[in-house]
């Protein structure tokens, strides 16, 4: 049974003033990033675990930072974008995608104005999951096939929804490795408090016994809640 090892990062640089004081935490330095990427081409001749990364929030710096550090390496990420803020300042415009989508980077939907999908009425998930999606695919001429969830918030409601808009894959915040054939994927978030030593962790796999524990109980409450 094959695992991936997939990451979560948000904006690089210097957070925007649309960054809420409690998400600024998720955006980490060029400096962290390029270290990031060298560690995960270093660390995958030896671990036989692929490392995908992800972007979430559709922030300028995926086109103006990540991509070209991504593309000088042969990376390649998922770049998940909320359809309400294309175009906005400091947010990816038509071009930018273009430019993500030229260079091979795969789209994926993180909904529409970044709200938490738990809890939300039909009409507001209509809007949020399938309107957001189609508006996504028009702008960048591809077909979306993954989402990211917001916040890593959901319930069993939210999952059986997400179910019915035939998604491929469904990413979360849950940490840790992920089978490779699951619908439901866990990512390890990055944030500026990641020092060299927690990236080699990450990326060779290790989590402590308590941690993986830690991290079942809580993907199970949260499928059942
Ligand atoms: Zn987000």
């Amino acid at each position: 049974m094959g695992q991936e090892l997939i990451l979560c990062l948000h904006g690089i640089g210097r957070p925007h003033d649309g960054v809420t004081a409690r998400e600024s935490i998720f955006w980490v330095t060029r400096q962290a990033f390029t270290t990031l990427l060298e560690n995960i081409v270093e660390t995958r001749a030896t671990v036989d675990i692929p490392a995908l990364m992800t972007f979430d929030d559709g922030n300028a710096s995926d086109a103006t930072t990540a991509l070209p550090e991504l593309f000088k390496r042969g990376l390649k990420g998922v770049f998940f974008i909320c359809a309400g803020r294309i175009g906005s300042p400091h947010y990816l415009d038509r071009a930018a995608l273009a430019d993500l989508v030229a260079a091979g980077m795969e789209i994926g939907t993180h909904g529409k104005d970044h709200r938490n999908w738990r809890g939300l009425d039909e009409a507001a998930l209509d809007a949020e999951l399938g309107d957001a999606r189609r508006r996504i695919e028009d702008v960048c001429g591809v077909v979306v096939t993954k989402a990211a969830i917001p916040f890593g918030s959901y319930d069993r409601h939210l999952l059986r929804r997400l179910r019915r808009e035939r998604f491929e894959c469904v990413y979360t915040s849950d940490r840790g490795l992920a089978r490779s054939e699951a619908w439901l994927k866990p990512r390890d978030t990055m944030d500026s408090t990641w020092l060299e030593a927690d990236m080699r962790r990450v990326l060779t796999a290790k989590p402590s016994l308590k941690a993986r524990l830690r991290r079942n109980v809580a993907i199970l409450y949260k499928g059942l809640r």
